[in-house]
Protein backbone atom coordinates (compact mmCIF):
# COMPACT_ATOMS: atom_id res chain seq x y z
CA UNK A 1 0.00 0.00 0.00
CA UNK A 2 2.91 2.47 1.02
CA UNK A 3 4.40 2.02 -2.40
CA UNK A 4 1.31 2.62 -4.24
CA UNK A 5 0.62 5.44 -2.37
CA UNK A 6 4.22 7.23 -3.03
CA UNK A 7 3.17 6.49 -6.37
CA UNK A 8 0.15 7.97 -6.89
CA UNK A 9 -0.25 10.78 -3.75
CA UNK A 10 2.68 11.61 -2.16
CA UNK A 11 4.86 12.50 -5.24
CA UNK A 12 1.67 15.19 -5.85
CA UNK A 13 0.95 15.87 -2.73
CA UNK A 14 4.63 16.77 -2.09
CA UNK A 15 4.13 19.47 -4.60
CA UNK A 16 0.64 20.92 -3.63
CA UNK A 17 1.08 20.45 0.28
CA UNK A 18 3.08 22.62 3.10
CA UNK A 19 2.67 20.98 6.33
CA UNK A 20 2.07 23.00 8.89
CA UNK A 21 1.69 20.08 12.03
CA UNK A 22 1.77 16.54 12.65
CA UNK A 23 -0.36 14.90 15.19
CA UNK A 24 -0.12 18.13 17.09
CA UNK A 25 -2.83 17.95 19.66
CA UNK A 26 -4.90 21.29 21.15
CA UNK A 27 -7.58 22.32 23.03
CA UNK A 28 -6.49 21.01 26.84
CA UNK A 29 -5.82 24.52 27.72
CA UNK A 30 -8.64 25.79 26.87
CA UNK A 31 -7.84 27.00 23.73
CA UNK A 32 -10.72 26.49 21.34
CA UNK A 33 -14.14 27.62 23.05
CA UNK A 34 -17.21 26.41 21.61
CA UNK A 35 -20.07 27.42 24.06
CA UNK A 36 -21.42 27.74 27.23
CA UNK A 37 -24.81 28.11 28.97
CA UNK A 38 -25.77 27.92 32.50
CA UNK A 39 -25.15 24.53 32.74
CA UNK A 40 -22.20 23.91 31.15
CA UNK A 41 -19.00 25.15 29.67
CA UNK A 42 -17.70 23.42 26.49
CA UNK A 43 -14.21 23.44 24.74
CA UNK A 44 -13.04 21.51 22.05
CA UNK A 45 -9.96 19.15 22.21
CA UNK A 46 -9.21 17.16 19.28
CA UNK A 47 -5.62 15.66 17.62
CA UNK A 48 -5.48 15.84 13.47
CA UNK A 49 -3.08 14.05 11.30
CA UNK A 50 -1.97 17.26 9.72
CA UNK A 51 -2.59 20.37 9.05
CA UNK A 52 -1.65 21.49 5.46
CA UNK A 53 -1.83 24.74 3.87
CA UNK A 54 -2.75 23.46 -0.33
CA UNK A 55 -3.66 26.35 -3.00
CA UNK A 56 -3.41 29.46 -0.19
CA UNK A 57 -6.09 27.26 2.07
CA UNK A 58 -5.25 26.10 5.80
CA UNK A 59 -6.74 22.98 5.79
CA UNK A 60 -7.03 20.01 8.32
CA UNK A 61 -6.50 16.18 7.16
CA UNK A 62 -7.35 13.67 8.38
CA UNK A 63 -5.86 10.00 7.45
CA UNK A 64 -8.85 7.01 6.98
CA UNK A 65 -8.02 3.52 6.30
CA UNK A 66 -11.89 1.62 4.78
CA UNK A 67 -11.90 -1.92 3.84
CA UNK A 68 -12.53 -0.81 0.26
CA UNK A 69 -13.81 2.18 -2.04
CA UNK A 70 -17.14 1.68 -3.47
CA UNK A 71 -19.44 4.47 -4.98
CA UNK A 72 -20.45 6.47 -1.55
CA UNK A 73 -17.24 6.51 0.16
CA UNK A 74 -16.90 9.88 -0.12
CA UNK A 75 -20.25 10.82 1.18
CA UNK A 76 -19.50 9.71 4.55
CA UNK A 77 -17.57 12.34 5.54
CA UNK A 78 -20.71 15.02 6.26
CA UNK A 79 -22.10 15.44 8.44
CA UNK A 80 -19.36 14.43 10.99
CA UNK A 81 -18.38 15.86 14.39
CA UNK A 82 -14.60 15.03 13.95
CA UNK A 83 -14.06 17.23 10.66
CA UNK A 84 -16.51 19.98 11.56
CA UNK A 85 -14.67 20.37 14.82
CA UNK A 86 -11.21 20.24 12.89
CA UNK A 87 -12.60 22.86 10.73
CA UNK A 88 -13.62 25.08 13.49
CA UNK A 89 -10.52 24.87 15.77
CA UNK A 90 -8.22 25.72 12.99
CA UNK A 91 -9.45 28.78 12.35
CA UNK A 92 -9.98 29.43 15.66
CA UNK A 93 -6.03 28.63 16.29
CA UNK A 94 -4.94 30.23 13.43
CA UNK A 95 -6.64 33.58 14.55
CA UNK A 96 -5.36 33.05 17.69
CA UNK A 97 -1.76 33.29 16.27
CA UNK A 98 -2.49 36.02 14.43
CA UNK A 99 -3.47 34.83 11.33
CA UNK A 100 -6.59 36.36 9.44
CA UNK A 101 -7.52 32.75 7.56
CA UNK A 102 -11.22 31.21 6.57
CA UNK A 103 -11.08 27.84 7.17
CA UNK A 104 -14.31 26.49 5.65
CA UNK A 105 -12.97 22.57 4.95
CA UNK A 106 -10.85 19.24 6.05
CA UNK A 107 -9.14 16.69 3.51
CA UNK A 108 -9.99 13.66 4.06
CA UNK A 109 -7.49 10.95 3.08
CA UNK A 110 -8.97 7.91 1.97
CA UNK A 111 -6.97 4.54 1.67
CA UNK A 112 -8.35 1.43 0.84
CA UNK A 113 -6.69 -1.99 2.59
CA UNK A 114 -8.21 -4.35 -0.16
CA UNK A 115 -6.62 -3.36 -3.76
CA UNK A 116 -9.41 -2.62 -6.07
CA UNK A 117 -10.61 -5.34 -8.88
CA UNK A 118 -9.15 -5.33 -12.03
CA UNK A 119 -12.79 -6.70 -13.17
CA UNK A 120 -14.99 -6.14 -10.91
CA UNK A 121 -18.57 -7.41 -11.43
CA UNK A 122 -20.34 -4.08 -11.93
CA UNK A 123 -17.56 -3.15 -14.28
CA UNK A 124 -16.85 0.00 -12.40
CA UNK A 125 -13.10 0.20 -11.37
CA UNK A 126 -12.36 1.96 -8.12
CA UNK A 127 -9.39 3.67 -6.98
CA UNK A 128 -7.55 2.70 -3.81
CA UNK A 129 -7.12 6.07 -2.94
CA UNK A 130 -9.49 9.30 -2.85
CA UNK A 131 -9.87 12.03 -1.13
CA UNK A 132 -13.18 13.59 0.33
CA UNK A 133 -13.48 17.53 1.09
CA UNK A 134 -16.17 17.79 3.86
CA UNK A 135 -16.95 21.87 3.88
CA UNK A 136 -18.68 23.74 6.03
CA UNK A 137 -20.61 27.15 5.94
CA UNK A 138 -20.49 29.55 9.37
CA UNK A 139 -24.34 28.59 9.55
CA UNK A 140 -23.28 24.74 9.52
CA UNK A 141 -20.73 25.54 12.00
CA UNK A 142 -23.22 27.38 14.06
CA UNK A 143 -25.37 24.67 14.26
CA UNK A 144 -22.85 22.07 14.92
CA UNK A 145 -21.78 24.44 18.11
CA UNK A 146 -24.88 24.20 19.43
CA UNK A 147 -25.26 20.40 18.69
CA UNK A 148 -22.94 19.62 20.73
CA UNK A 149 -23.46 21.87 23.48
CA UNK A 150 -26.79 20.63 23.66
CA UNK A 151 -25.19 17.29 24.33
CA UNK A 152 -23.09 18.22 26.87
CA UNK A 153 -25.62 19.61 28.45
CA UNK A 154 -27.68 15.79 28.46
CA UNK A 155 -24.22 14.30 29.70
CA UNK A 156 -24.02 16.78 32.87
CA UNK A 157 -27.38 15.98 33.51
CA UNK A 158 -26.82 12.08 33.72
CA UNK A 159 -23.54 12.61 35.70
CA UNK A 160 -25.60 15.06 37.81
CA UNK A 161 -28.47 12.43 38.06
CA UNK A 162 -26.63 9.41 37.76
CA UNK A 163 -29.47 8.41 35.46
CA UNK A 164 -28.17 6.67 31.82
CA UNK A 165 -30.88 5.85 29.31
CA UNK A 166 -29.66 2.60 27.80
CA UNK A 167 -30.03 2.80 23.64
CA UNK A 168 -31.34 -0.86 23.39
CA UNK A 169 -31.80 -0.44 19.34
CA UNK A 170 -27.94 -0.49 19.56
CA UNK A 171 -27.28 -3.95 21.53
CA UNK A 172 -26.84 -6.25 18.98
CA UNK A 173 -25.64 -3.85 16.04
CA UNK A 174 -22.97 -1.55 17.46
CA UNK A 175 -21.07 -0.41 14.73
CA UNK A 176 -22.06 -3.78 13.27
CA UNK A 177 -21.62 -6.52 16.11
CA UNK A 178 -22.87 -6.80 19.67
CA UNK A 179 -22.20 -3.96 22.23
CA UNK A 180 -19.59 -4.88 24.46
CA UNK A 181 -21.97 -4.43 27.58
CA UNK A 182 -24.59 -7.02 26.45
CA UNK A 183 -24.26 -9.54 28.92
CA UNK A 184 -23.50 -6.83 31.45
CA UNK A 185 -27.10 -5.30 30.48
CA UNK A 186 -28.83 -8.34 30.39
CA UNK A 187 -28.29 -9.51 33.65
CA UNK A 188 -30.44 -9.00 36.70
CA UNK A 189 -29.69 -5.64 38.36
CA UNK A 190 -28.06 -6.99 41.55
CA UNK A 191 -25.68 -9.08 39.30
CA UNK A 192 -24.09 -6.36 37.80
CA UNK A 193 -21.31 -5.77 40.45
CA UNK A 194 -20.11 -9.38 39.62
CA UNK A 195 -20.54 -9.41 35.88
CA UNK A 196 -18.34 -5.92 35.86
CA UNK A 197 -16.12 -7.62 38.43
CA UNK A 198 -15.24 -10.70 36.54
CA UNK A 199 -15.22 -9.88 32.92
CA UNK A 200 -14.04 -6.49 33.02
CA UNK A 201 -10.95 -4.25 33.34
CA UNK A 202 -10.58 -0.56 34.30
CA UNK A 203 -8.80 1.29 31.77
CA UNK A 204 -6.75 4.07 31.69
CA UNK A 205 -8.57 6.90 30.57
CA UNK A 206 -7.87 8.30 27.13
CA UNK A 207 -5.33 11.63 26.88
CA UNK A 208 -5.63 12.46 23.33
CA UNK A 209 -2.17 13.71 23.85
CA UNK A 210 0.17 15.43 26.44
CA UNK A 211 0.16 19.10 27.31
CA UNK A 212 3.68 20.57 26.79
CA UNK A 213 4.69 22.88 28.84
CA UNK A 214 6.38 25.88 27.25
CA UNK A 215 9.33 27.86 29.33
S1 LIG B 1 -25.80 -3.35 25.79
FE1 LIG B 1 -24.74 -1.53 25.03
S2 LIG B 1 -26.14 -0.56 23.59
FE2 LIG B 1 -27.34 -2.01 24.83
S3 LIG B 1 -28.14 -0.76 26.53
FE3 LIG B 1 -26.21 -1.66 27.23
S4 LIG B 1 -24.65 -0.14 26.77
FE4 LIG B 1 -26.47 0.44 25.57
Amino acid sequence: MLKEYHDRQFIIDKQNWRIVSVEEGFGLNREVPLGETNKVVVHWVGRPDLVVVENSRLTPVDHKTVTRINGDTSTKYKPSTQMAGYTYSCEVIAKSLGYDVRVDRCIVNICARTRPADKPRDGKVRPRFIRAYPNFTREEIAEWRLDVVHKCERIAECLRTNAWCWAETSCHNFYNRDCDFLKLDSSTPSARDVVLAADFEVGVPWKPYEVVKED
